[in-house]
């Protein structure tokens, strides 16, 4: 099959490979209908040094389940399924707890453990725990927004979880990448009086304003800390969505916390220390984050997708086929797309 392989920065390719096969009586075997590009998948093409064996790439899919194992209960050949980024077995005792992402038997797609999801197909472990099988017939227009399930828009849920967005609060959304603008959907969804977009590219606030942002702040640094104090009476937000990852964003979301607020982060942090410890501990503000269990939350997410009520797939502004793989990285990493969807 056709698969997509990175072996250093800048350097991804489509290359034929050995098709996936059911290794264990767990596994199963889905052909990819839609996948998508990362804005994770940016950090191994900004820094990624050079590998003696490519990298398979892609975590984020949608497809039709082509074989299962014997030991498979749930699923058959033919279902159409959400694949969510990591794989976890369902049944251990953080599976129960909703945190699939700390499974005791789990893993990420696309991490050379199992294959990656820009691909024809994909061999999925613990195949009656990882997969979410769609049920009914779903419109193809709503294919976007149940790919997003796969990550994006269950990350920016899960920002909003641990943030604490409630109704009547304010909320800030650091970062206007697809996670940022879905971070924006969830903290509308929970009710949010007020939605501040710390983002600067004009496409994208134009997004985040159809989805609920309130108010822009397009500053950065001090700058941005400095308005978003003003546009809250002085005080702060009650829940910051931290959706970047570096230090400076970091350091943005606990400077607008107000105290006793909550920062959820989902980007993924590119630097050891979290910033502002002194600062954070006499404002009592909370930080959490770190992986979503986007398996968790298909559950809750589902029937406002199928019905419309959100519209996630609205972050995919471009789509292409496999071989353009390589210059959908390059679009997303120009900042010439949000999000690329690909259609193997
Ligand atoms: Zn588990």
């Amino acid at each position: 099959m056709r698969a997509t392989l990175m072996y250093r920065a800048g350097d991804v390719r489509v290359e034929n490979v050995r098709d996936p096969t059911i290794e264990q009586p767990t596994d199963a075997l889905v052909r990819i209908t839609r996948a998508c590009i990362c804005g994770s998948d940016l950090w191994p093409y900004k820094l990624l040094e050079p590998l003696e064996q490519a990298r398979p790439m892609g975590h984020e899919a949608i497809g039709i389940v082509e074989a299962v194992g014997s030991d498979v209960r749930t699923l058959k050949r033919g279902d159409f399924v959400i694949m969510p980024f990591a794989f976890s077995d369902g049944t251990c005792e953080f599976c129960h707890e909703g945190l699939h992402t700390a499974c005791s038997h789990g893993g990420f797609f696309g991490t050379g453990q199992v294959g990656g999801a820009q691909a024809e197909a994909v061999r999925v472990p613990f195949a009656d725990g990882t997969l979410y099988v769609v049920p009914g017939t779903a419109d193809e227009a709503l294919m976007p927004a149940l790919l997003s399930l796969s990550d994006v828009m269950g990350t920016g849920h899960h920002a909003a979880v641990v943030a604490r967005v409630a109704r009547g609060k304010k909320a800030a959304v650091i970062g206007d990448g697809a996670v940022g603008l879905c971070g924006v959907i969830a903290a509308k969804r929970f009710g949010a009086e007020q939605i501040f977009l710390l983002g600067r590219h004009p496409d994208r606030i134009a997004l985040a304003k159809v989805f609920g942002a309130t108010d822009i702040v397009s500053e950065r640094g001090d700058e941005a800390i400095e308005r978003v104090r003003e546009l809250t009476g002085g005080l702060g937000a009650h829940s910051v969505l931290e959706c970047v990852g570096y230090a400076e964003s970091m350091r943005t979301a606990l400077s607008i916390t107000r105290p006793g607020g909550a920062v959820g982060r989902v980007g993924v942090p590119q630097d050891e220390a979290i910033p502002a410890a002194r600062e954070t501990f006499f404002k009592n503000i909370t930080i959490a984050g770190g992986p979503a269990p986007t398996r968790a939350y298909i559950e809750e997410l589902l029937p406002d997708v199928m019905e419309g009520r959100i519209l996630p797939g609205r972050v995919f502004d471009r789509v292409i086929d496999l071989d353009a793989v390589p210059d959908g990285y390059r679009a997303m990493n120009d900042r010439e797309s949000i999000k690329v969807m690909v259609k193997p």
